[in-house]
């Protein structure tokens, strides 16, 4: 071979080297860009905004945060991390699946159902969902064993539509109640609680977390806190009308209900707790009717 055609095949390989080393460069930075977009996106948008959108996020999450520093039992899959979320009060590292934004609070319930109960695997359970997780939805629907209900107030997925205050639907009809995330937001919780109470069968059993302050030994109220930006400071939420306390058992009880407390630290290695992304001192409330 010439020195010129040398040259030549040099200068061209040169210039596949470069092209190749441009291309690998713009797709980092795409990776990167739809990276921190999709972070922006998941910490701006409101929570019912991005379950609409979470198909998006089901797509790009195994590309994005490829790894297996964390696990979600929900959907079974593992990530380099989890997400930031939360408002300003109540901001939290780490925590958000990135593939069907599941939370802590998800993960417990879901691992405690798997793990403790015959949620699963018992032959037929009769089951109240009210405010349905969508998270929960696709695989709760599915399981043959349950004979599934939703409800919410207004949301579209729930299957009836109704106030908790005053449920229109018969006493002593379900094994199995999930109502999480809710009695933070109504007028009167006893009077909510009570309701789901009396639906249920004698013999079941609940599950109705809600965000609890630790710090706090009884629930703050203040009927003088109403705007959105007021109760997002003191109630953690602009939605929320009070923060409850380590006292909230006492007001299940108040309902009628028997309380029992599950806590991940005595049953579930530390290990598992940390690779699940689980909130170490949020406790699991069983509410019993007997
Ligand atoms: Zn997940």
């Amino acid at each position: 071979m010439c020195r010129k055609e040398e040259s030549n095949n040099f200068s061209c390989l040169t210039k596949v080297g470069k092209s190749k080393v441009r291309n690998i460069f713009s797709v980092c930075c795409t990776f990167r860009v739809v990276k921190k977009l999709y972070k922006f996106l998941l910490n701006a948008l409101p929570r019912p905004l991005l379950i609409r959108l979470s198909y998006i996020f089901k797509f790009f999450a195994p590309f994005l945060y490829r790894g297996s520093a964390v696990e979600c039992p929900v959907c079974e899959r593992s990530f380099s991390k989890f997400l930031s979320y939360g408002s300003e009060v109540a901001h939290r590292e780490n925590v958000l699946c990135p593939y069907d934004l599941t939370l802590e609070r998800h993960r417990l319930m879901w691992l405690y159902l798997q793990r403790e109960t015959n949620f699963f695997t018992a032959q037929k359970l009769k089951v109240l969902h009210i405010a349905p997780e969508q998270c929960f939805l696709p695989h709760f629907k599915k399981q043959k064993n349950l004979d599934y209900i939703t409800a919410d107030l207004v949301s579209p997925i729930a299957d009836l539509h109704f106030d908790l205050h005053n449920i229109p639907l018969e006493d002593q009809q379900y094994d199995v109640v999930f109502c999480n995330h809710v009695m933070e937001h109504v007028d009167d919780p006893i009077r909510c609680m009570s309701e789901l109470q009396r639906v249920m069968k004698n013999g079941g059993w609940a599950i109705m977390q809600v965000p609890q302050d630790v710090t706090r030994d009884v629930t703050y109220e203040d009927a003088s806190i109403t705007s959105p930006a007021d109760r997002e400071k003191h109630f953690w939420q602009k939605d929320h009308v009070r923060l409850f306390g380590m006292d909230y058992p006492q007001w299940l009880e108040r309902a009628g209900f028997t309380v029992e407390v599950f806590d991940m630290n005595e049953k579930w290695e530390p290990t598992e707790v940390e690779s699940y992304r689980l909130m170490k001192k949020e406790k699991l409330y069983i509410l019993k009717k007997s």
